[in-house]
């Protein structure tokens, strides 16, 4: 009797304690890592895949061929946000094949894409995604999370095409996903809440960015297009001085979309990165917690 009791009050505990601890989490899983300039493993023995990242199970950051192989078995994301149409993030036929149900994208490339996946869906026999367009500063639902498109400085050929990065909020988190961008464009930074002019701004409590360019690429010609470690770095002190990223103690900030000609390996960048900058590397897993938790 008293040990049913026990087992009972432990396990009750334990649910409880889980889905506290989910409500105030978002999971991260790196699909991808690297640049465009990345295929396949080089002759240091470093392999990134082209940057995507997954959210709790369920929500896709970008995909393209590379990516599917590291998504854990058991697991089928129906719900995919591209960042901008360049093909090391967007590639419709891979998403088809995965059995993507629900596509995000800017709605200045909208009909474009509704080509390409009608192209892509032909070809393939799968039936068409629902593709839903996004707006600058308009949260998106996806159960508990919020996922905001915010503008990236990026450029396609397709000059009308406005890029996006993200933010993702649940609960406590507030987590910005942002590649391919050169830096943070001051409507993001308003819009996410972090730009110090704006006094009834809202602290970030996670950042994960891309430094496509690593420490000694400071005047690379990409600067309008990619940011650079010591760019990533700049930011990461601006806004902890401006009390507008507040992450949990000891939570790095993460990057990606790392090229492969301008970083060192992983266990370089491990031992020489400024602290609180940590690269990502494919397969890694987060948990971005709430500091309030
Ligand atoms: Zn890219
Ligand atoms: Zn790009």
């Amino acid at each position: 009797m008293s040990l049913m009791a026990m087992n009972t009050g432990i396990a009750e505990g334990q649910t409880a304690a889980q889905t506290t601890a989910q409500a105030g989490e978002v999971k991260v899983r790196f699909l991808g890592t690297g640049a465009a300039d990345w295929n396949g493993r080089d002759d240091r023995g470093e392999l990134r895949r082209l940057s995507s990242i997954l959210v709790d199970d369920s929500i896709l950051f970008d995909l393209t061929a590379h990516n599917p192989e590291m998504i854990p078995s058991g697991i089928a994301p129906q719900t995919v946000f591209y960042t901008h149409s360049h093909g090391d993030h967007y590639h419709p036929e891979t998403a088809l094949k995965l059995g993507v149900k629900k596509v995000y994208l800017s709605q200045t490339w909208y009909d474009i894409a509704v080509q390409d996946f009608k192209r892509a869906a032909a070809k393939l026999k799968a039936e068409m995604p629902q593709i839903i367009p996004l707006h600058i500063g308009q949260p998106v639902q996806i159960g508990n999370l919020s996922v905001t498109p915010l503008p990236a400085s990026h450029a396609t050929e397709k000059f009308y095409e406005q890029t996006l990065i993200y933010l993702i909020e649940k609960a406590g988190v507030r987590l910005i996903y942002a590649t391919d961008t050169g830096g943070i464009p001051a409507v993001a930074a308003r819009l996410a809440g972090i730009d110090a002019h704006d006094r009834n701004g809202k602290p970030i409590t996670g950042l994960i960015m891309e430094a496509t360019m690593g420490m000694g690429y400071d005047d690379d010609f990409r600067v309008f297009a990619h940011s650079s470690v010591a760019c990533v770095h700049q930011i990461v002190r601006v806004i902890q001085n401006a009390k507008r990223y507040t992450p949990p103690a000891g939570q790095p900030v993460y990057l990606t979309h790392m090229a492969r000609t301008m970083h060192g390996t992983q266990a370089e960048l491990d031992a020489s990165l400024p602290q609180p900058l940590k690269a990502a590397y494919d397969g890694l897993e987060v948990v971005f917690k709430s500091p309030m938790t």
